[in-house]
């Protein structure tokens, strides 16, 4: 099962550590986060490492939808109602400048970027103004439309002219080239100025974890702060090109973009652990609506999901002053891993970043979600059942679309023999042949 990304680009292979190193920086994780802020680190000639476990940007980067969008679902009003007009157009400025600063970077990229117009569309009139006028309060020049070239349910959609799309992989191909990775490099466990991995120590001043979701468990609660969302996609030959980028504000809705002569659609999502419609929902989708196409691709992902929208970024906790961290990007972590490394990169260089404080991972957690993640967690480990995540203890539920066992409470997934596919657990279940 590889994605459409995956099929048509291979990042370069790095070596594995093989002695104790010491680096100012070290960057654990070598997703799209971790790259982007080892890129820009090294490009300001700050002495930085990456470490990763298996491959760069073989994890969520090389499944996700690569649309580079400020216009992350319906945010803003949400960000107007929670944290105030005044951070919900720092967290517009922080997105756009990431926009902007993909686009100035694919200048010489050759990684099939296109401008493109993104929606995002509901059948729910009421968030549709709302909406609006949230965007109306902080600026943008968002517009309303009422016809869309997709087949789905829908009354309009707000416009953000001139954004973009690309393919990952090709772009990290590229700005990975020169920088300092480990491949093969589990980081198994942090003491206070070293990563512990199986073939050596990595000493350092300063550490950023961007291992999607973070796994050093001391600090910061992200267990509760946390969870995964997961969606699946198919790649059609012979169906439309729809022009633009498609979400549906709705979590549970389908997502449309074209690559090439392919049409993406995404859809079927569900919180991990959960059950949703995965392939068979989007096959069917297809058939009625697109019945002359023909699938070449179908993959799946998840991501990490904050409690207010809004992603962690900055100081792990606020006991840990050389310890960083970004996640939770809500499905949004393309221009999220941009400004992450913006934002990252000044913090470890001590300069002032302005959009800083609006993804504080110390912000507040008192929001409904906290509750429903608490009621997974109590509901899961109450749960009888011999297949246990090794993570925290959750029972592990069936996911008979992708023969694996996933946690509901943080989203770590085994295959069907227990060997760990996704994270916050790092290490394969026991006994797992029972
Ligand atoms: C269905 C879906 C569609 C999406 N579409 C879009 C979109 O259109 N636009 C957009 O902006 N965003 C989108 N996203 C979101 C985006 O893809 C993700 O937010 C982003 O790829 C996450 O990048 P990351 O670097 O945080 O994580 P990853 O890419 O998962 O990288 C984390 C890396 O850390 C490594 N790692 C983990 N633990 C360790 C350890 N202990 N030691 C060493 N290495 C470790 C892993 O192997 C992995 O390579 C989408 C996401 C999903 C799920």
């Amino acid at each position: 099962m590889k994605s459409i990304w995956s099929a048509s680009a291979e990042p370069d292979k790095f070596p594995k550590l093989k002695q104790d190193i010491k680096t100012d920086v070290l960057i654990i994780g070598g997703g799209i986060a971790g790259i982007l802020t080892a890129y820009r680190l090294h490009s300001q000639g700050v002495n930085c490492v990456v470490a990763e476990k298996e491959r760069i940007c073989g994890g969520t980067t090389c499944n996700t939808t690569a649309k580079l969008t400020s216009q992350h679902g319906f945010i803003y009003q949400k960000l107007l109602k929670s944290a105030g007009a005044e951070k919900a157009l720092m967290y517009f400025k922080a997105n756009q400048a990431a926009l902007d600063e993909y686009k100035r970077l694919c200048e010489n990229i050759e990684c099939d970027f296109e401008t493109k117009d993104n929606y995002v569309y509901t059948s729910d009139e009421k968030k549709l103004e709302k909406e609006l006028s949230a965007l109306e309060i902080i600026g943008s020049d968002a517009e309303l439309c009422r016809r869309l070239p997709i087949p789905v349910n829908y009354s309009g959609a707000v416009k953000f002219g001139g954004q973009a799309q690309f393919n990952p992989l090709k772009f990290i191909k590229s700005i990975s080239r020169g920088l300092n990775i480990y491949e093969n490099t589990f980081v198994r466990e942090m003491t206070e100025n070293s990563a512990v991995t199986d073939s050596g120590k990595i000493y350092f001043d300063k550490a950023i974890v961007t291992t999607h979701f973070p796994f050093i468990n001391k600090h910061g609660s992200y267990f509760l702060k946390l969870y995964q969302h997961r969606s699946y996609f198919i790649a059609l030959e012979n169906a439309p090109d729809v022009g633009g980028m498609y979400v549906d504000e709705n979590k549970k809705g389908y997502s449309f973009r074209n690559y090439k002569n392919f049409l993406l659609v995404g859809g079927g999502s569900h919180r991990t652990g959960k059950k949703g419609g995965s392939w068979e929902e989007l096959r069917n989708f297809a058939g009625i609506h697109y019945p002359g196409s023909a699938e070449k691709y179908f993959w799946a992902a998840q991501d990490c999901m904050s409690l207010d929208g809004i992603p962690y970024i900055g100081n792990y906790s606020k006991n840990t002053p050389n310890l960083y961290v970004a996640s939770g990007f809500n499905k949004w972590g393309m221009t999220g891993a941009m400004t992450a490394a913006m934002i990252l990169s000044d913090m470890v260089t001590e300069k002032k970043n302005e959009y800083a404080e609006v993804f504080d991972p110390s912000r507040s957690i008192i929001k409904p979600q906290l509750f429903i993640n608490g009621f997974e967690a109590v509901t899961n480990l109450l749960t009888i059942s011999k297949k246990r995540c090794p993570h925290l203890g959750c029972a592990l539920k069936w996911n008979s679309a992708e023969h694996s066992w996933d946690c509901p409470c943080h989203g770590s997934r085994f295959s069907e023999k227990g060997k760990v596919l996704e994270n916050p657990a790092n290490g394969d279940l026991k006994n797992c042949d029972s």
